[in-house]
């Protein structure tokens, strides 16, 4: 199955057949491919070529480099049944969810199309007769993107799509988890890129390997970008070695992400948006719902209405219509677990959590998703559990619900359910929430690719995608050109 998606996708079989890594679809443990790890010498290889690379496409106008994102668009939309399906093999998304994911990839390459036409600098008000100022934007370098399982072809190509219009070459080094994904990708980009003349060789390259391939990235000199998605304890590594060299980095790193459910919010809506934000993706997006902060009033009756919404949701094999898939893997599981037990120990109330379908799925972790009412915000909930646990929580005085909303080291995602303007408005202001993402009546996660993603503290500062994300892909230049014949200086100085 999976290697038939993989040949219509244009791989080469011996990229999926040897190696010594073996690839398990978390769908029912099976192997679904084996790769080979690259190390450190193939990945500075790799660099190598993308910097000779980088000489030829920062030439290219960016119009036709947006030309080329277009003709990547056009391959996606073409293929997308399978890159989704393949998705859904590899990552364990349901359906739509893996379709979706590649629907995103489509949007941001429509977004870069038109980027391509707008990267704008200014012009500026010189101080100096007979001069103007200008600001312009040129191309960076190499651009190394490190990817996590669990958007693992969205994230490159947000990262992919603005990196290659702004004139740069990319190396991608996905997750170890999901590989397969990764080469169909790059599959595709090569089918594309063959046909059109200005793309010069190894414009993009995909390194397959684990976290030392990662580092070879992180540390080379030729890469001056690294973005990196992944966890909190990744950035931690990541950041400062980059920053030792002083390239630049985006991270974009773990999550928390709370709704405040305030006394007048339209339960109904709230009840479909914790539902999806909480569950969907069986708990595993950066932008999951992990905390509900609920007014003392409304605590009961929510809960309620989810214990009731989280018994219907069917679990099971993510292609045959269920919601809810698996668990990436048993370290996934075991975590989830672990994270329960010590919330039953801090004091918590857990409703669901258990393994499902087990005699199915001997392999394979499919669980329910788990509510766990807490006395306050302690330990076990101020840290990012990659899983469908919802912590509930409750709240007497909206100022106390913001403080519990910024109250955890991360900072992605948040928002707020109500119908009182002041609210609303509280919440998005400087007093409000501290998070990248602040909504308003709509659960955190689906963000769209118009705005820029990203979140603060321990989140990582990152943005990427809509938005002015592209300048991060770029360098910025000041120019002062003098007309007249004269030579006045700044500041009024004289210097005769
Ligand atoms: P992870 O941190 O285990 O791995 C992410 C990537 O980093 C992998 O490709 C891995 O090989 C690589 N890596 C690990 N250590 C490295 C190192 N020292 N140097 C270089 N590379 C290294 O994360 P994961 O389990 O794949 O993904 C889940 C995590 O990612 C969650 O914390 C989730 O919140 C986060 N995430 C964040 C966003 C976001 O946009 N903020 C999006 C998706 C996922």
């Amino acid at each position: 199955m999976v290697a038939a998606l993989l040949d219509r996708l244009g791989v080469d079989s011996s990229l999926y057949q040897q190696g010594d890594h073996a690839v398990h679809s978390p769908i029912d443990g099976s192997r679904i491919g084996t790769v080979h790890l690259e190390g450190r010498a193939e990945v500075e290889q790799k660099i190598a070529r993308a910097a000779e690379a980088f000489q030829a496409w920062r030439k290219v106008p960016a119009p036709r480099r947006g030309e080329l994102i277009r003709q990547y668009g056009e391959a996606l939309r073409q293929y997308k049944a399978e890159l989704g399906e393949l998705v859904s093999w590899e990552a364990g998304k349901i359906t739509q969810e893996g379709l979706g994911e590649v629907q995103e990839m489509i949007d941001i390459c429509d977004f870069a199309v038109g980027l391509s036409r707008q990267l704008y600098g200014l012009t500026i008000a010189s101080e100096r007769p007979g001069h103007h100022m200008r600001e312009t934007w040129h191309p960076l370098g190499v651009v190394g993107v490190i990817s996590a399982f669990n958007f693992p072809v969205a994230v490159w190509s947000w990262n992919a799509a603005l990196a290659l219009v702004c004139g740069n070459p990319v190396v991608w080094k996905p997750s170890e988890k999901t590989p397969l994904t990764a080469l169909a990708c790059q599959a595709l980009f090569e089918r594309v890129a063959k046909n059109f003349s200005e793309a010069p060789a190894y414009l993009s390259q995909v390194v397959i390997g684990a976290r030392e391939a990662g580092e070879a990235l992180v540390d080379d000199p030729r890469v001056a970008l690294v973005s990196a998605t992944g966890s909190t304890r990744m950035g931690r590594e990541v950041a400062p070695r980059v920053a030792a060299r002083f390239a630049r980095s985006v991270l974009e790193l773990g999550g928390n992400n709370a709704m405040i459910l305030a006394p007048s919010a339209d339960l109904d809506l709230a009840v479909r948006a914790i539902l999806f934000s909480a569950v969907g993706t069986a708990g595993q997006r950066c932008t999951t719902l992990r905390r509900l902060i609920a007014h003392e009033s409304v605590k009961a009756e929510i809960v309620e209405r989810l214990k009731a919404a989280y018994a219907k949701v069917r679990i099971g094999h993510p292609l045959e219509g269920s919601l809810i898939g698996p668990l990436i893997d048993k370290p996934s599981f075991d975590g989830m677990q672990r994270a329960l037990e010590q919330a039953r120990a801090e004091g918590g109330k857990v409703f669901g959590g258990e393994r499902q379908l087990e005699a199915q799925f001997p392999n394979a972790y499919y669980v329910s998703p788990a509510i766990v009412e807490m006395p306050g915000q302690s330990a076990v909930v101020c840290h990012e559990t990659f899983a469908p646990i919802l912590y509930v929580i409750g709240y007497r005085d909206f100022d106390d619900a913001i403080a519990l909303n910024n109250a955890v080291p991360q900072g992605l995602s948040s928002c707020v359910f109500t119908t009182d303007v002041r609210e609303a408005e509280l919440f998005q202001s400087a007093v409000g929430s501290d998070c990248g993402i602040a909504n308003v009546n709509i659960g955190p996660s689906g963000a769209e690719i118009g705005g820029a993603f990203g979140g603060e503290k321990e989140t990582g500062g990152g943005r990427e995608s809509g938005s002015d994300a592209w300048k991060a892909y770029m360098r910025r230049q000041t120019n002062t050109v003098n007309y007249s014949h004269e030579l006045p200086l700044a500041q009024g100085i004289t210097f005769d």
